[in-house]
């Protein structure tokens, strides 16, 4: 597999103000495909308080989250297959 670059992303908790949190921790999907308000959204556990945090993020973000090893997401609706490694 490939290699990993340990990254971390500096977000925003609502509770515990900027955090920094592991790419692989994070979550990006990219949400209203096809419609001309193309907007993505970042999902994060704080690593501070353990909440769930989704967090809009523009398009130059979201490119700099998947620089950051940030993985995109598939839509909750989907099931979600558990992946042992
Ligand atoms: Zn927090």
């Amino acid at each position: 597999m490939s290699d990993a670059i340990e990254g971390s992303v500096r977000a925003t908790c609502p509770r515990c103000g900027t955090v920094e949190v592991p790419a692989a921790a994070t979550t990006l999907r990219m949400t209203a495909a096809g419609s001309d308000d193309r907007r993505s959204v970042a999902s994060f556990r704080c690593p501070s308080c353990g909440e769930t945090v989704e967090m809009p993020v523009d398009e130059r973000t979201a490119g700099l989250l998947l620089t950051a090893g940030v993985g995109i997401g598939v839509p909750s609706e989907l099931p979600s297959q558990t992946d042992h490694s």
